[in-house]
């Protein structure tokens, strides 16, 4: 597996800590949430703490953070592990869930009473908004926050026990209501909801809030570095005190970066499960989302998506990266590892008139002119072929190199051939089939082959072709920043997704498997999807020939 080489700020803290000798060992873990599907804000974390770990030589354990029952399912943790995995890391034997340390939380939570630092608070949840002022205003302390060890260690036991309702009471953390931290007045550390979790059942009607597990499940598992978002920035604090608070030895540095943000989608867990739950996209893995599942039912590879992230860099400060770039990395990677192959997607029968009926040559064809190593293949050419509708035009403006009425065009790996005749529907007048000669004397590759012609098509053996469905792509919203409205899924671009049923694909790819990918000649990068199991080759346009990244990044001058 390939490390992180280039450095970044995050690198150079970890430097200067081995230096100074704050660790010795560099230690991180990936903490995702089991309420949603991993996407690709979510790869950027998971190649910044696997990757550190690696660059280091040190550990990174995925550790599930499920201290919220209501949102969670093991349906989140069984795809969190397979991206993961998929994207090439190993967190080897250290698979944890917060759920795990729910016994230690408690105990360290009856320690922090014991010291006084925490309280049982029966504020209801809007009074204890309305007590935590603002940030021009101290907040007010609780009439609860006096009781005394004694009685709050009595409370907190029958809270864990059931013995209070919902919602009744919360455990608090005691620190400062007029700090200019929000987050130090007092924040709840424990609040009572029956709910069931999906690991240890009902075994609690209490659970421990995010500010609180986390630093507490970091310092268990040893964590040295605790990489997060810059929205928890104003949370370091009090992730800090908590640690103090237990008198945890070498406690973990919380370090936080930007979050990734990509342009033409949405990134939030919450907002992509609406575009699921409403049927905007088709599951979580609909290749137009952004989430990882859906990217690799895309067509993209482990390697982009990692190259992608480290290209990005780690920073401070936030900023939305092009899409564009997104699709730069991938076609870059599928350029040397796709096969080229030829597949037409709008197809227009063509007759060559002057070539035997009954005879099928079979012709050279390189797999990858960028990777000879890839060798070549065979492809039938016989006097029916399909070309691409585009590729013919009645009346041609000046520049059109492609075929029309008395034209020459080489058909890629035959003949030059010149069309003779338009065949129309005598009803609609669409043009229907072409009639065309070809000259036997320019085959490609033949050494009789001296001739020279503008352009050159791609075209498929009308009796070999295999039909296929291909499944055009678009972005997933019409604006760069979805976000902007109230209601993002106004955004939505309502041609995000074209299918078109009656596709060619030569016969080479007669029983390929779902994820394969292959570039289509002149077209773009496509994948073989999962549907094909059950109807017929299926793919997935992963990305366009035609990259727009260049002109962006050269107008941006980066
Ligand atoms: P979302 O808002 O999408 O639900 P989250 O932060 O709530 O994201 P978590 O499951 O809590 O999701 O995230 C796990 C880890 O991934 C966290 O450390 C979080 O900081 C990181 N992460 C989440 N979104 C991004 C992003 N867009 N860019 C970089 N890291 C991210
Ligand atoms: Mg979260």
């Amino acid at each position: 597996m390939m490390t992180t080489k280039s450095s970044n700020f995050i690198h150079n803290i970890i430097e200067e800590h081995m230096r100074n000798n704050k660790y010795e060992r560099v230690h991180t873990r990936f903490p995702p949430e089991p309420n949603g599907y991993l996407h690709i804000g979510h790869a950027k974390s998971i190649c910044l703490n696997f990757g550190t770990a690696l660059l280091y030589a040190g550990l990174c354990n995925l550790r599930f953070d499920d201290t919220n029952p209501s949102k969670e399912e093991v349906e989140y943790v069984d795809s969190i592990k397979e991206d993961v995995r998929w994207l090439g890391f190993d967190w080897g034997d250290r698979l944890f869930y917060a759920s795990d340390y729910f016994e230690r939380l408690y105990e360290y939570a009856i320690q922090l009473i014991k010291a006084g630092k925490a309280y049982v608070c029966d504020l209801s949840p809007e009074e204890i908004r309305l007590h935590r002022g603002t940030l021009t205003q101290p907040g007010q302390e609780s009439p609860y926050r006096s009781r005394s060890v004694e009685e709050n260690l009595d409370l907190f036991e029958r809270m864990r026990a059931g013995e209070f309702a919902d919602g009744s009471k919360v455990l608090r953390a005691k620190i400062d209501m007029a700090s200019p931290n929000l987050n130090l007045r007092d924040p709840v550390i424990y609040r009572i909801m029956r709910a069931e979790h999906h690991r240890t059942g009902d075994k609690w009607c209490i659970y421990p809030m995010y500010d609180y597990a986390h630093p507490l499940s970091d310092a268990i598992e040893g964590i040295t570095h605790s990489i997060c978002t810059c929205e928890f920035e104003d949370h370091r604090p009090l992730y800090d005190w908590v640690l103090e608070a237990v008198d945890i030895e070498n406690p973990p540095q919380q370090i936080e970066f930007a979050r990734l943000n990509l342009s033409h989608t949405v990134m939030s867990k919450r907002k992509l499960r609406q575009l699921v739950e409403k049927g905007f996209v088709n599951g979580w893995d609909d290749p137009r989302m952004p989430t990882i599942s859906g990217l690799r039912r895309r067509g993209y590879t482990p390697e982009a998506m990692r190259d992608f992230c480290e290209r990005i860099g780690v920073a401070k400060a936030n900023s939305v990266v092009d899409i564009a770039y997104l699709e730069h990395c991938i076609r870059e990677d599928l350029n040397r590892r796709a096969p080229r192959v030829m597949a037409v997607l709008r197809p227009l029968k063509l007759v060559i008139d002057n070539y035997p009926e009954d005879r099928v040559e079979m012709l050279d064809a390189q797999n990858n002119p960028e990777s000879p190593d890839m060798g070549s293949r065979r492809i039938p050419f016989s006097r029916v072929i399909y070309i691409e509708r585009d590729d013919f035009m009645e009346d041609p403006p000046k520049k059109f190199f492609r075929l029309s009425p008395g034209k020459e065009v080489r058909l890629k790996h035959a003949y030059i051939i010149k069309c003779e005749r338009v065949v129309k529907d005598e009803q609609t007048g669409e043009i229907v089939e072409l009639h065309c000669t070809y000259d036997p004397e320019t085959r490609s590759g033949a050494s009789s082959d001296a001739r020279k012609v503008k352009g050159t098509l791609h075209w498929v053996s009308a009796e070999h072709a295999i039909k296929a469905e291909v499944r055009l792509y678009d972005h997933l919203f019409l604006k760069d920043n979805p976000e902007e409205d109230e209601d993002f899924t106004s955004n939505l671009n309502p041609n995000s997704l074209e299918i078109l049923s009656d596709c060619y694909v030569e016969p080479a790819l007669a029983g390929v498997n779902p994820g394969t990918r292959f570039q289509f000649l002149r077209q773009g990068y496509f994948c073989v999807d999962k549907d094909t199991l059950e109807s017929g080759l299926v793919f997935n346009r992963v990305v366009s020939l035609k990259d727009s990244w260049a002109k962006i990044s050269a107008k941006k001058g980066s």
